[in-house]
């Protein structure tokens, strides 16, 4: 019996990324790991379960997608996905475009079997790369020698599936992004000059507290720092919504990183896609029970739509925000100079301050937050 299709889903239009963590599965074990921005050693726990590649297709094909818009596979490191032999089959088998955030685990021979031909659903005209290569220094130092170089020479050898490859990240369908952590500057420069002129190479703001100082540019006052840096000791309540699509391994859509980072760093959602897979993925109270934290929905189920995505929800972990979510970004759909506001992958109103912390915000600042509704009227009596 053949599977039926599943209906269509029309992305809303203010909805600007999306994201598939295909799997958590990772060769490497950096010390600051973006799954993990706490640093509390929850990498491990995360595991290595995925979803088969005929529901990943039968899913990705459901998104009815603008062109210049592409699914961004991530991880973990996602080209581990199917012991290194899924991605192939994946792209061959959906209708869109795709981005790939790497860390090239797999040498040139492997990653040559991983991709099986797939070249030109990973290529198309964009202002920057579709292969974003990370590197991790001092963790592919310690399992490759002089990581950087061994980076640039497997970036190069994609130049022999088709991919074009330089330094100019307009032209080049590889690039390198280098996280610019405080505490190792001197390998940013060291890496910037080895790139030159073979590899775009661009460096990436650091997010998160380093030895107590908070590092980027965040449009909500304390989302990142305020447990995390022993303002407060618990997460704040607030109304959140999203301008992302993530899906994680097994096919759920989270509403922000740190909801799909922390069911992963606890348990993940391996039980509930076990109930799903058995009533054909039709969610409902019982079938997400056992998940500490409320998925928006998930991508196999009927009755989903990605209007979910915008629906204002109550959240009670103000303050344990992740970095990407909340700091502020350029962003073709959002400006500065319209809104007196900068955009953010998540939008939040409401936020229940305690005087406490409230009045460590700048005057003028908090009293622009509060007329926009960002602050809640009212204050947190503790
Ligand atoms: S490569 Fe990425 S996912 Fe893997 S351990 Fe390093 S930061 Fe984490
Ligand atoms: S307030 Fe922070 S933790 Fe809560 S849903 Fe929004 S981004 Fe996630």
């Amino acid at each position: 019996m053949s599977t039926p299709e599943l209906p269509k889903l029309s992305l809303p239009s203010d909805v600007n990324y999306i994201g598939v963590f295909l799997t958590f599965g990772c060769n490497l074990n950096c010390s600051y790991c973006i799954n993990d921005p706490g640093q509390a050693g929850g990498r491990d726990a995360m595991g290595r379960t995925e979803m088969a590649p005929e529901l990943w297709v039968r899913a990705l094909n459901r998104l009815r997608l603008p062109p210049d818009l592409p699914i961004t596979l991530q991880g973990g490191e996602p080209t581990l996905y199917g012991r290194g032999l899924g991605l192939g089959g994946l792209l061959a088998n959906v209708d869109a475009s795709f981005d790939l955030l790497t860390n090239l685990a797999l040498p040139p021979g492997r990653m040559k079997r991983c991709l099986d031909g797939q070249v030109d659903k990973l290529r198309r005209d964009a202002p920057y790369p579709s292969i974003r290569v990370s590197y991790h220094p001092p963790e592919m130092d310690r399992v490759w020698g002089r990581g950087i170089d061994t980076l640039l020479d497997r970036c190069e050898a994609l130049r022999d599936l088709g991919f074009r490859v330089g330094p100019d990240k307009r032209s080049s369908d590889v690039g390198i992004y280098m996280v610019a952590h405080p505490g190792n500057l001197g390998a940013c420069e060291d890496a910037a000059r080895a790139a030159a002129k073979r590899v775009a190479f661009e460096t990436k703001e650091f997010l998160g507290l380093h030895e107590g100082v908070l590092h980027g540019t965040y449009k909500y006052p304390f989302s990142i720092d305020l447990v995390a840096g022993g303002h407060w000791p618990t997460g704040l309540s607030c109304q959140c919504r999203t301008t992302e699509l993530l899906i994680d391994p097994l096919g759920f859509v989270w509403p922000c990183h740190h909801f799909l980072y922390e069911t992963w760093m606890n348990g993940g959602s391996g039980e509930a896609f076990d109930r799903l897979s058995a009533r054909d993925f039709a969610v409902d109270e019982e079938s997400l029970a056992g998940l500490a934290l409320r998925p928006v929905g998930h991508i196999l189920d009927p009755a989903f739509t990605l209007a979910a995505l915008r629906d204002w929800h109550p959240c009670d972990r103000y303050g344990r925000c992740i970095g990407c979510d909340t700091k502020v970004k350029n962003n073709r759909f959002q400006s500065l100079e319209d809104a007196g506001l900068a955009h953010t992958s998540v939008e939040i109103r409401d936020i229940v301050f305690p005087e406490s912390v409230l009045e460590r915000i700048p005057a003028e600042r908090s009293e622009r937050l509060r007329s926009y509704g960002i602050i809640a009227a009212h204050t947190l009596n503790a």
